[in-house]
């Protein structure tokens, strides 16, 4: 989409939203502060013309979103009666598990930033170069109306922005990326600090061992150009923790110099495991994770994977040698 028809696709959305009264905001499965952010963000806007918007995810609230302002409101409230359904940071229609079923007979509207988005909404706002859902909630706010937000809602959009851009450490962010950031701070963002401390750097004990434990058992391979981390359930149940506890994790990985493709590989059940892909440029993360069935952005991705251990990390490599063109 070019610039011109993301400006139109937005006001396309919000004459749709003006439309309907009884709208539900979606949010992916394993929801993230951009997901939620953006969708408690655009809630308040809806709110304030006087509009009823319920956030639903098909998740519980667990990991460091419990730390973003109002996440409590999510799934506090649902109706069977919507009129519009806005999906909110979500690729394709699993995104959003068992509310895909809220679209049937609905009107409905996508509003997301991954490359890999498959259509499955009546309006659809799709712009890959977003460095975060939540840039384009800001500019939609902004087309649906002036004073839309306030101090806890642009909140809500600048962690979203955080969260995705790594802190604007990734190579999506753009100056669109720093202009929204900057509007945002307007409403005077002085806790912002302490947010992005509790969301995303602080750890607790357990979680910092656990880290520790399976840092100290990755693995590397062809030239330490590729590196695999591994948590299994009972690592979990050591440590008293759960999935969430691998938030991050990937992301140290990739940081070691030499490393060019970051795989963690979460054990969810016996042979079932989610697997996060991170890579530097210029290879992909979302081409391995797409071999998989799975996706996400080019530098982060991610892909469900099942069998014995040493065949998923076999296949993980197969595709890692593809992707870097070694034999
Ligand atoms: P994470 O590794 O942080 O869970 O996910 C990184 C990115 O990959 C996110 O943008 C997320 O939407 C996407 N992603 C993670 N797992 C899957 C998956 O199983 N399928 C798809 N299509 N995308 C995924
Ligand atoms: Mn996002």
């Amino acid at each position: 989409m070019s610039k011109n028809s993301i400006t139109q696709a937005i006001k396309e959305a919000a004459a749709l939203i003006k439309k309907h009264q009884k709208i539900a905001l979606v949010c992916h499965t394993n929801p993230d502060a951009d997901t939620l952010g953006s969708a408690l963000g655009l809630r308040a806007a809806l709110v304030k013309l006087n509009k009823i918007a319920d956030v639903l995810c098909d998740s519980p609230l667990s990991g460091g979103i419990v730390f973003l302002p109002e996440c409590h409101l999510m799934n506090s409230s649902i109706s069977d009666r919507y009129t519009l359904v806005i999906a909110v940071d979500c690729s394709d229609i699993d995104r959003l598990g068992k509310y895909a079923s809220l679209l049937k007979n609905t009107a409905s509207l996508a509003i997301d930033h991954h490359r890999s988005h498959i259509k499955f909404s009546s309006v659809t706002v799709l712009d890959p170069d977003a460095a975060a859902t939540a840039e384009l909630i800001y500019l939609l706010v902004c087309a649906l109306g002036d004073n839309l937000l306030d101090a806890t809602s642009a909140m809500q959009l600048y962690l979203g922005l955080v969260t995705d851009t790594g802190c604007f450490g990734f190579s999506s962010v753009t100056s669109r990326t720093h202009y929204v950031a900057s509007e945002l701070m307007k409403y005077g963002l002085d806790k912002a600090h302490e947010y992005i401390y509790k969301l995303f750097n602080m750890i607790t004990l357990p979680k910092f061992k656990l880290t520790a434990e399976v840092m100290s058992h990755a693995k590397f391979f062809y030239d330490d150009r590729v590196a695999i981390g591994c948590f299994s359930q009972n690592d979990f149940a050591k440590y008293g923790l759960d999935i969430t506890a691998t938030e991050g994790f990937v992301n140290k990985l990739l940081n070691v110099d030499k490393v060019d493709l970051a795989f963690a590989i979460t054990e969810t059940a016996k042979n079932a495991y989610k697997v996060s892909v991170r890579s530097k440029n210029p290879y992909s993360a979302a081409r391995c994770a797409e071999s998989f069935g799975g996706g996400g952005h080019v530098n982060a991705a991610g892909c469900k994977l099942y069998g014995p251990l040493e065949e998923v990390i076999d296949s993980l490599l197969n595709a890692s040698a593809d992707e870097l063109g070694v034999l």
